[in-house]
């Protein structure tokens, strides 16, 4: 709240002097500073005293009103966008606001000052314990999964973080706005429901209390009267529908021609067309327009144009014209200023209610008293009620400001909330009606509050006893579903768009359903009873409208012409399934309700059954000696449907009958004899048997939509409530049946009755039609597996005795008998309840143990091996891919563990006493018959009689017949109660008709058959069981029991090991081949197919490179003398020849510069990864001079390569065609591929690694002379100065063509003017120009220009900076300098430093030269060369790699002595060492650490505190005196290091000098090492201390550039030395702590809207507004989303970013490519969550984002990016450039 707190800002807008002229000048714009006088003389006191006086308040309060809120509002037109102008105007209006119209108001309403009267009232104020904090989009909010009483019970952070849930097991997801904290609801919370915070402590007033009594009598009147005033005032103009009028008390006094055209929101149009449309209309530019269109997105309307009527009319025809032609038009109006303003004000008014309440409850609830008050009219007359009736009407900025409003009274205030959820209640059919009709989402439609209200479990049974609210929430939604066929069923139209929008909107009364019935009552009143029951009834109603829709009749002969509609009834099953569960709950927990609910599903049953059997004849079957009677019907020609809700909802409750044992308590009160079990089976058999039709083929004319029916019948999400209610249907028919019956009528609708009754049934039918034949033998299968799970799964508690956690672990055992899988993956295939919960934590652990995740890959669980014995190979939940793998899966575990690999039964749970019977199926006559047929069959070995899964799946059912068997005589106490006696049946001999032997002498003779080799192991275990059986009967007198032996003769076991490895062994062998020729098949897929010997080679020396390189190169000698590196001393050179093989033609080919040029394939791009300055612009390309690169860093060139070597000519003949195919593929689709060709890039051919390049090869420099003397420092730089001089002299002749002034003196054999023979043969030369120009490219966005200066330059620069990129890397990973490098950057930095020494040859001389110069200056002042930067302003290493490397071309012109160039380098190296130690000095920052000053110092440290002495004398004061020489010398040997390492890396490329042991290894004695191999002494100072006189002025010169005190100043960057090396930023632990940051970020563009998208940079921390057209940016001419803008700022064209509502890492890079990468986030399962859909909790994983960095660091992201987008083309097609 600002409350009479501005005065010092309007002051200041208006020094009067000016105001008063202003004020003359009355246009229109200026009005508010005509307002300006009054302000001053205003005084809110004052006029709310005058109020009070008045006798009619509300006529005073509306005068006021109608005066000034036309002049303070809406004034003129409003621009599309947040011009400073605007939000300067928008703060005006909200100033005067308080300042004129609500003070008046708080004043009045308190009776004092209102900021210390709202104290005061706060002071007073006992608060409520709820916290009610209401969400903003994209908010963390968390739920905990024990406690919370349904998942809409949330917590916001803070409540969280103080509660005791965050210790239990919580789900966090981001909340989509709306909707508040249930912290302090008792109800909500089964634990814990309150936060430390909330928690009521004895100052807290009684719940009872009334607190509008802490009031003081005279303020509670004021604010009846106030409050009832404005909120009737607000309720008014936002249902206001006339535009040009007012309501009475309103009108203006002045009343001027000045209109708003105002566009309203819809769902309809797109954002473009709106946008288009706008820029015609109003003729705005593109940017006001989107402006525009994001308003009225975001708010619901937005005035697009002001002035007089006929303007604002013509642009709305305009709009309605442009908006019509396909849809319904936008929705535009002219209003009148005055209408807009007052509606604006109403607004505010309303939020500035919710404000005040915040103060004190007693203010809340006499707001809620005012808000629901019935008016004169009667019913539906208080304001809310108005409200919630325009609801649709209103547009949606104003929905959200009177919902925010509710939520913060009336659903604060316990009390009120019930009257208000009455009201919502009893308007409920209307409001839905409403929404139905409008296009706005649910979350801006006041039918959304359901969830607030019905959720309250003591709310919702209140509404259901005295609303009746379940059997109206029901009732409109079948109403609601129009489309009914001639039986009164629903039929669906085709599924449109349209359609489902319609559809989703109905299906929300479905979700109030769900919160009515979420949680099941714990006590039942008769009234409750009655209404549920009333709900139960209309229920039914639904149902029975969805029994028997969208039936199918089987095609034939040709395919049906159009799929027909499935998905609209399949949405609908989907949606009721939990609510179907939720009443079969309910019922379950009350024994009247369930009899009486049982009741009605019947007869609600028997209706829908009525006429199922009329007209069809009854026919007789017999089979087995048994009988039955049934009626003709066949699946295959007559309709069928899947959709059956009433039969499976009675199955339901026929299970809770059993569950509950109501069944054996209260016989006589059930209906029991009224069920006919024939025709209870009926319609799930057929919809069974539908599926096995599918399943065999017949069904293959009706086309798609059948096929996903079925696939959904089965599916996790639908099969709760369709096809295992199927399964229990039958087997509770069967229960109540003679088993013989059952299974002929199973037999006669699977259409297979004429194959079992036929006489010689034993002898396989032969039908003569192929297809027959398998569809027969199909049908069989499914049969037999039906019959399997009719009798075998008792996993549901009341079929089964076991408990619903049995169930749930019995899912899990045989999804992990797949394989071993993640979290996620179980809980997908687990059903989930209306509390999205599916047990799975309950039994995991007890199941299943645990696997972490390594750096890759997700955690997974592992079946425990006690629970293999549980498998069941037909689990009624595989599907037949799920039941082959399991099947392989547990054989070969079996096989491994050296048992037998037969997959018996397991034993299966006892059947509970209704279902008790179903046993008898097992043993009964007709299925004996049918398993004798069958492996009579199976005698035979082939003939397409029979199968094999038939001959299995008998097996089983004898298994299963023989465990019950076993089963039952363990649990019987004495022989004579055991009636099930399979093992006597199946030993009788056949009966008539066939008469051939019983079933027990048919398996023992099938033990044998060798064509059975497969089933030996199971039938060898039935004839075990048998045996053990028999002896167990004999044994029963002593009621000992015996279970089945499992040993063997040893003889046996032996054979049988032998026999197990045999197989392992060559399973084995089957593995490797198969996974060489996975391999073979992806190479040839990706590479040259002709020559598959030569391509193995090259594969090998993929791998080769896969490893760290060798120590050094073979030929180079190792010895024990100290290697040298740089300098007259240096050793290696170009001693040996070097023989390469092109991975394209594998010829094998000598490195020479008069060869054939070999190439490698590379990757040059620019990076900003080392950058210590991301706030440096990028250079302009055409006049950037990259000569001295700042040793900043902000911007390098690096350059990767994967180590693959072609012949030029191979790799050119091959981006030929690469090129080639791309265009034509580009005329065919005009995609982008995952590689930019036209900028150069491919992949190369063998290992696919993007690259944009080739880097030549070239030879190694030759062995040093040793003969030569070496100068010394001194002599040299006088011959160089000599070189110089003589140069500049030429270039002067040369650009002036006049010599003037005396020749200098040029040293011997010195000529300027000498052109050195070009080393290389033409083919080299050439691709010296290649990768010149790539690397011109990529570093300065330029075409390429052979002639530019600068290109040499590019090439030193990429050189030196991937050097240091790679001393860096290898330094943070503590990995030694030399060895530990993989190939490939071995073969990379090798050919390119050797490319950069010689690339001048490619150049004219003088261009070399004049780099040369330019860079010596640096060091040695030359009076004739310009700005030279400071010493401060170079980097040194480039430095030291550039004037090496220029040098050359100058020494070239010396004819008089070779080979000194090597004493150049070393002095050069000497120098510039010096150079890089001022430069650490001069920016050494040492705290003063008290040290020991009794230490004698080093020589080292004095010597150092020389230098730094020599160096304060020159530059005085700006230098701090630093006093610990120890310190110093420290700060100097730590910032040189980098320096050193990386020189030492250059040398060793440059003069392929063997690196001497100490390096190869990490650990001590690194320096000495280090310094050795440079030829430098260990104390670094000693090169200062010895060249002391020729280095002193040199460094004084150093001191003195004025640069150098501007910059220490504090006039530039400073870097330090050692610059630290650059991370990615640090991320919470928590990445709730992210989202909630993200959650308060807006969007920096559009005044303070909530960024939809909020991404963040991961190598600076920045926040953007990503994927919205708000934070578009043009680059290049482009417009492009706010991460690709900021990589080219922050990255040079890369970024990795975290989007954070997402959970998801980004990859781009430039604007056409990038990727999604798995954010290093895990849940406790070891999973990642993008997408953040799960909700469980996330904690950073290190190692994982570790690897990320060390990807970024390694300049590998590109790579990733290209690898990522070859393998997935959809992400080729993603518009990155947009994010
Ligand atoms: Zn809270
Ligand atoms: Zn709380
Ligand atoms: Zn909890
Ligand atoms: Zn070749
Ligand atoms: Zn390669
Ligand atoms: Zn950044
Ligand atoms: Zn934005």
């Amino acid at each position: 709240m600002i409350s009479g707190s501005g005065f010092f800002f309007l002051q200041q807008q208006l020094s009067t002097e000016e105001g008063a002229k202003m004020a003359a000048a009355q246009s229109d714009r200026d009005l508010p500073s005509a307002l300006c006088a009054e302000f001053l003389n205003f005084s809110a006191k004052d006029t709310a005293s005058r109020w009070l006086a008045a006798a009619d308040l509300k006529q005073q309060v509306y005068r006021h009103l109608a005066v000034y809120v036309p002049r303070i509002l809406c004034l003129g037109p409003s621009g599309g966008g947040s011009s400073r102008e605007e939000q300067r105007e928008e703060q005006r209006e909200e100033l005067a606001c308080q300042l004129l119209l609500l003070a008046p108001m708080e004043w009045l309403l308190l009776g004092e000052e209102p900021s210390s009267g709202l104290a005061l009232l706060q002071e007073k104020n006992q608060p409520s314990p709820l916290c009610g904090h209401v969400f903003k989009v994209g908010e963390p909010t968390y739920s905990c999964r024990e406690c919370a009483a349904d998942p809409t019970c949330v917590l916001c952070m803070q409540c969280f973080l103080g509660s005791v849930h965050k210790e239990h097991r919580y789900r966090m997801t981001t909340s989509g706005g709306g909707g508040f904290c249930d912290c302090g609801d008792a109800e909500a919370w089964k634990k814990g429901p309150y936060c430390q915070k909330h928690t009521p402590t004895d100052n807290n007033r009684d719940t009872e209390e009334d607190p509008v009594a802490q009031l003081p009598a005279d303020m509670v009147a004021r604010s009846y009267s106030i409050f009832s005033i404005i909120l009737r005032y607000a309720v008014d103009m936002l249902t206001w529908d006339q535009e040009d009028q007012l309501p009475a008390g309103l009108e203006p006094p002045a009343r001027g021609d000045t209109y708003y055209c105002m566009l309203f929101n819809d769902e309809v149009h797109t954002y473009e067309q709106v946008i288009y449309t706008l820029q015609k209309a109003v003729n705005c530019s593109q940017k006001e327009a989107v402006s525009f269109a994001t308003t009225v997105d975001r708010d619901g309307r937005k005035s697009v144009r002001y002035g007089d009527f006929q303007f604002c009319e013509q642009a709305k025809s305009v709009i309605v014209r442009n908006t019509s032609r396909q849809s319904k038009p936008l929705r535009v109006e002219v209003m009148h200023s005055s209408v807009v303003a007052h509606q604006c004000f109403a607004l505010k008014a309303l939020s500035w209610l919710g404000q005040i309440i915040q103060y004190s409850d007693g203010l809340r609830r006499i707001l809620c008293q005012v808000g629901l008050q019935i008016g004169p009219e009667g019913e539906n007359s208080s304001l809310v009620d108005q409200l919630m009736l325009n609801d649709s009407k209103m547009w949606k900025g104003a929905r959200n400001i009177y919902h925010q409003l509710l939520m913060n009274s009336l659903l604060m205030d316990l009390k009120y909330k019930k009257i208000f959820a009455i009201q919502f209640a009893k308007n409920y059919r209307r409001l839905q009606t409403d929404f139905m009709e409008d296009d706005h989402e649910r979350v801006v439609s006041v039918t959304s509050l359901s969830v607030q209200l019905f959720t309250v479990p003591t709310m919702a049974r209140m509404l259901m006893v005295e609303e009746n609210l379940m059997t109206t929430i029901i009732r409109t939604f079948v109403d609601h579903l129009r489309h009914r066929d001639l039986q009164g069923r629903f039929q669906f139209d085709r599924y449109t768009a349209q359609q489902a929008f319609k559809f989703g909107r109905v299906q929300s009364l479905i979700g109030d359903l769900k919160y009515v019935l979420i949680s099941r009552p714990s006590e039942w009143s008769d009234l409750l009873r009655l209404k549920f029951l009333e709900g139960l009834d209309a229920f039914l109603e639904l149902l029975k409208c969805m029994q028997g829709m969208d039936p199918v009749v089987r095609q034939v002969g040709q395919h049906i012409e159009m799929e027909p509609e499935w998905e609209a009834a399949f949405t609908l099953q989907m949606k009721l399934t939990h609510i179907i569960s939720m009443i079969q709950e309910w019922c379950s927990t009350d024994e009247r309700v369930l009899i009486e609910a049982y009741r009605k599903c019947l007869s609600a049953l028997s209706h829908c059954h009525s006429g199922l059997p009329d007209g069809e004849q009854p026919i007789s079957l017999s089979l087995a000696g048994h009988c039955v009677e049934t009626f003709r019907y066949q699946v295959s020609q007559d309709k069928v449907s899947i959709h059956l809700p009433v039969c499976r909802l009675l199955a339901g409750l026929h299970v809770l009958l059993s569950r509950t044992e109501v069944a054996s308590r209260f016989p006589e009160q059930l209906p029991l004899g009224e069920l006919s079990p024939p025709l209870l089976i009926e319609l799930p058999l057929r919809c069974l048997v539908l599926c096995a039709q599918v399943h065999a083929g017949m069904w293959r004319r009706n086309g798609f939509s059948l096929i996903n029916q079925i696939y959904y019948y089965h599916n996790v999400k639908c099969r709760v409530e369709m096809f295992d209610k199927d399964i229990i249907m039958l087997q509770a028919g069967a229960s109540m049946m003679d088993p013989n019956h059952f299974l002929m009528i199973v037999l006669s609708r699977f259409e297979l009755f004429h194959i079992f009754s036929s006489v010689d049934c034993r002898k396989r039918y032969r039908e003569a039609n192929k297809d027959v034949i398998q569809q027969n033998n199909t049908l069989i299968e499914e049969m037999l597996h039906l019959i399997i799970m009719v009798v075998g799964e008792r996993y549901v508690s009341g079929v089964g005795q076991v408990e619903p956690f049995d169930e749930v672990r019995r899912e899990i055992i045989h999804q992990l008998s797949i394989r071993p899988m993640a979290h996620s993956e179980l809980v997908k295939a687990l059903p989930e309840n209306g509390n999205k919960e599916t047990g799975l934590e309950r039994v995991i652990d007890s199941v299943a143990s645990f696997k972490k995740p390594g750096v890759t890959g997700r955690g997974l669980y592992e079946l425990r091996p006690e629970w293999y014995k549980y498998f069941n190979l037909y689990f009624h939940h595989y599907s037949r891919a799920d039941q082959s793998k399991a099947e392989e899966a547990q054989r070969k575990l079996r096989r491994q563990n050296g048992e037998d690999t037969a997959l018996p039964p397991p034993l299966p749970p006892l059947l509970c006493p209704l279902f008790a019977s179903l046993v008898n199926l097992l043993q009964c006559d007709v299925l004996l018959a049918v398993e004798g047929a069958v492996l009579q069959w199976a005698v035979e070995p082939s003939g397409g009689g029979w199968t094999e899964s038939m001959l299995q799946r008998v097996l089983h059912l004898v298994g299963v017949a023989l465990l019950e068997e076993q089963q039952q005589l363990e649990n019987s106490s004495g022989d004579d109660d055991v009636t099930f006696n399979y093992t006597c049946k199946i030993s009788r001999p056949g009966e008539a008709p066939s008469t051939s032997g019983s079933v027990l002498a048919l398996l023992e003779s099938l033990q044998n058959a060798p064509h059975l080799e497969v089933h030996k192991d199971m039938i060898t275990w039935i004839l075990k069981m048998v045996a053990n059986i028999k002896t167990m009967r004999e044994r029963t007198s002593s009621s000992s029991s015996v279970t089945i032996s499992q040993g063997q003769g040893p003889e046996e076991m032996v054979r049988d090991r032998d026999k197990a490895e045999r197989k392992r062994k060559a399973e084995m062998a089957r593995l490797r081949r198969e996974k060489i020729m996975a391999q073979m098949s992806e190479m040839q897929k990706h590479f040259i197919n002709e020559n598959k010997e030569l391509f193995q080679q090259s594969l090998e020396d993929l791998e080769a490179s896969g490893s760290p390189a060798d120590t050094s190169p073979p030929s180079l000698e190792q010895s024990g003398v100290s290697q040298v590196c740089v300098g007259p001393r240096r050793m290696g050179g170009a001693k040996h020849r070097q023989l390469v093989t092109c991975i394209l033609c594998q010829e094998e080919q000598e490195v020479r510069g008069h060869g054939r040029a070999m190439v490698l394939a590379a990757f040059v791009q620019r990076s900003t990864v080392l950058s210590k300055n991301r706030l440096r612009n990028l250079p302009d390309p055409e006049h950037h001079d990259p000569l001295f690169m700042h040793p900043d860093l902000s911007l390098g060139i690096h350059t990767a390569s994967c180590g693959h070597i072609m012949h030029a000519t191979c790799w050119q003949r091959y981006f030929e065609s690469v090129q080639l195919k791309e265009q034509r593929r580009q005329q065919r689709l005009r995609g982008h591929t995952s590689y930019d060709v036209e900028n150069g890039e491919f992949l190369c051919p063998l290992c696919e690694c993007l690259s944009n390049t080739v880097i030549p090869l070239l030879p190694h420099t030759h062995s040093p002379d040793h003969s030569v003397d070496h100068p010394s420092l001194e002599a040299w730089l006088k011959t160089t100065n000599q070189h110089i001089a003589a140069l500049h002299v030429a270039h002067r002749k040369q650009s002036e063509g006049v010599s003037e002034g005396a020749e200098p003196v040029v040293p011997e054999g010195f000529r300027v003017d000498f052109t050195p023979q070009n080393p290389f043969s033409s083919s080299v030369s050439e691709m010296i120009t290649t990768f010149s120009m790539s690397t011109y490219k990529v570093g300065l966005k330029l075409n390429p220009n052979e002639q530019d200066p600068r290109v040499q330059v590019l090439i030193w620069s990429t050189c030196a900076y991937t050097i240091q990129s790679i001393e860096r890397l290898l330094m943070d990973e503590e990995k030694p300098l030399f060895g530990s490098l993989p190939c490939r950057q071995d073969d990379c930095l090798s050919s390119l430093t050797r490319f950069s020494s010689s690339c001048w040859t490619a150049a004219p001389p003088a261009t070399a030269h004049t780099h040369c110069i330019r860079l010596l200056s640096a060091l040695v002042p030359d009076s004739q060369v310009e700005n030279t930067p400071c010493v401060l302003d170079i980097d040194m290493f480039h430095l030291l790699v550039y004037s090496v490397l220029s040098y050359s071309s100058v020494h070239s012109l010396d004819q008089s002595r070779q080979r000194v160039v090597d004493s150049a380098h070393l002095h050069l190296l000497h120098l510039i060492t010096v150079a890089h130690l001022v430069q650490i000095l001069l920016t050494s920052t040492t705290e003063e650490v008290c040290m020991d000053e009794d230490s004698v110092g080093s020589e080292e440290e004095e010597f150092t505190c020389q230098l730094y002495n020599t160096l304060r004398n020159h530059l005085g004061s700006v230098l701090p005196e630093v006093s610990s020489g120890w310190q110093l010398c420290r700060c100097v040997k730590a910032g040189v290091l980098p320096f050193l390492r990386a020189a030492a890396l250059f040398f060793h490329y440059l003069n392929s000098t063997a690196p001497p042991a100490d390096l190869l290894v990490a650990g001590p004695g690194q320096w000495e090492a280090l310094c050795s191999y440079l030829s430098l002494p260990s104390n670094l100072l000693q090169l200062y201390q010895s060249q002391h006189t020729l280095l002193e002025p040199l460094i004084h010169r150093w001191c003195c550039h004025p640069g150098v005190r501007q910059t220490l100043r504090g006039g530039g960057v400073i870097v330090r030395f050692p610059r630290e090396s650059n991370r990615l930023i640090d991320l919470p632990e928590d990445y709730s702590v992210l989202i909630n940051q993200a959650s308060s970020f807006t969007c920096p563009r559009s005044g303070g809207d909530k960024s939809r998208a909020p991404t963040l940079c991961l190598v600076c921390g920045s926040m953007l507004c990503s994927q919205s057209y708000c934070c578009q940016t043009e680059v290049d001419g482009e417009d492009v989303g706010a991460c690709t803008a900021h990589t080219f700022t922050c990255g040079a064209g890369l970024g990795l970013f975290l989007r954070v509502r997402e959970s998801q890492v980004l990859f781009v890079a430039g604007k056409t490519k990038g990727c999604f990468h798995p954010p290093p986030y895990l849940d406790d399962y070891g999973e990642t969550d993008q997408g953040l859909k799960r909700g469980n909790p996330l904690h950073l994983c290190a190692e994982r984002y570790r690897k990320i960095e060390r990807l970024w660091r390694d300049h590998g992201i590109a790579e990733v990016i290209g690898h990522a987008q070859e393998a997935n083309q959809t992400l080729v097609a993603i518009d990155w450039q947009h994010l």
